[in-house]
């Protein structure tokens, strides 16, 4: 699954640099996709990209911005369960596409 960002948030941007997926971006800040801008998916604090986000599998253990979010507002979103595999695949996707 996915990880998401929850109203907790005091928008310190402190996990954004640890996302080795680009997948977070400030509020109200558009989003890049394979060389593609979005809309921003929250205006009120910083956000997660759902489908960039492999919960750092190709990368590392564990979720990097989990440990550098200092109010505790990252947790893992059950509504988007994924197996490692899918998110294994979601990171080649990423990598043959871009972030
Ligand atoms: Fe980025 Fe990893 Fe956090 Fe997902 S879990 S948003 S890939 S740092």
């Amino acid at each position: 699954m996915a990880v998401m960002i929850t109203d907790e948030c005091i928008s310190c941007n402190a996990c954004e640099a640890e996302c080795p997926n680009l997948a977070i971006y400030g509020a109200g800040t558009p989003y890049i996709l394979g060389g593609q801008e979005y809309a921003a998916l929250n205006e009120e604090h910083t956000y997660i990209v759902p489908d960039k986000c492999t919960e750092c599998v190709g990368f590392y253990d564990e979720p990097q911005c989990i440990q550098a979010c200092p109010t505790e507002a990252i947790v893992r979103d059950t509504n988007r369960v994924e197996t490692k595999e899918q998110l294994l695949a979601k990171k080649e996707h990423l990598d043959e596409v871009g972030r």
